[in-house]
């Protein structure tokens, strides 16, 4: 099937490593993350910046699931790309033991199986000595498979997954132009009108056409 993807953000890039790793043929369309951001007047994306914690607790079984899964990918997509983005730094939730949110935490991995170890009191003073946690509190911290990532570079990287799983990477045309288009991530072309004094494309249009698959 030929699909076009609209958005390179994480959801984009990630939908569109699926379906050229699934053999279609994806053209990923969406600008690239402005320079000048106080300035810009286009759309903007969830991506533009380094940090963002990814863990597997969570007090809701889905949102746990689905993130186990991602996470379990994160290395494929690493190599696939030759885009580090991951930093397995372990992460931690706590609250109020006597809380429902905790003990919600706690029945969704007892039921996923996952490890996680728990911290209460002097021990939890006594493992983490820089935070200052009241009376009472509960903390469940996952040291491995959990971290934060650069959302910005797993953007690039499920991008450049889904380029490389196409099987020619060939540069996509305009329509009638004999010159490539820009490659994915480049600042767009734009030429201002004589007569007008406008701008074309005008800046909020997605410009950045990443073709992954052309044939
Ligand atoms: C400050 C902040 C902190 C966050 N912290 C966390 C966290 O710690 N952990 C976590 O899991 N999640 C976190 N999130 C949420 C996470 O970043 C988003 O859920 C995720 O980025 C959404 O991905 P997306 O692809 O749906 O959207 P986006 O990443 O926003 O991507 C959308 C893309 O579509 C493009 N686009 C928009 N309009 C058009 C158009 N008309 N034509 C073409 N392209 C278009 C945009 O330019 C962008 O590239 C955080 C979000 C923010 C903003």
């Amino acid at each position: 099937m030929r699909i076009a993807v609209i958005g390179a953000g994480l959801i984009g890039g990630g939908a569109a490593r699926h379906l050229a790793r699934a053999g279609h043929e994806v053209v990923l369309i969406g600008p690239p993350e402005p320079e000048a951001k106080r300035s810009h007047d286009g759309v903007f994306g969830s991506h533009y910046d380094e940090g963002r914690i990814t863990r597997k607790n969570d007090p809701w079984a889905f949102w746990s699931r689905v993130s186990r899964e991602s996470i379990a990918r994160y290395g494929e997509i690493e190599s696939d790309s030759g885009i580090s983005f991951f930093s397995e730094v372990g992460a931690m939730m706590a609250g109020p033991a006597d809380q429902p949110l905790i003990a919600r935490v706690e029945a969704v991995r007892a039921e996923a199986g996952f490890h996680a170890d728990r911290y209460e009191g002097a021990a939890l003073a006594e493992r983490f000595p820089y935070f200052a946690f009241p009376e009472g509190t509960l903390a469940v911290h996952e040291p491995a498979g959990a971290g934060h990532v650069s959302p910005r570079r797993l953007a690039r990287a499920q991008r450049v997954a889904a380029e490389k799983a196409g099987p020619h990477g060939c540069p996509p045309r305009r329509r009638g132009s004999r010159r490539p288009a820009p490659a994915c991530g480049s600042p767009p072309r734009r030429a201002r009108s004589r007569r007008t004094g406008r701008w074309w494309p005008p800046a909020a249009l997605p410009t950045c056409c990443c073709r992954v698959r052309c044939h």
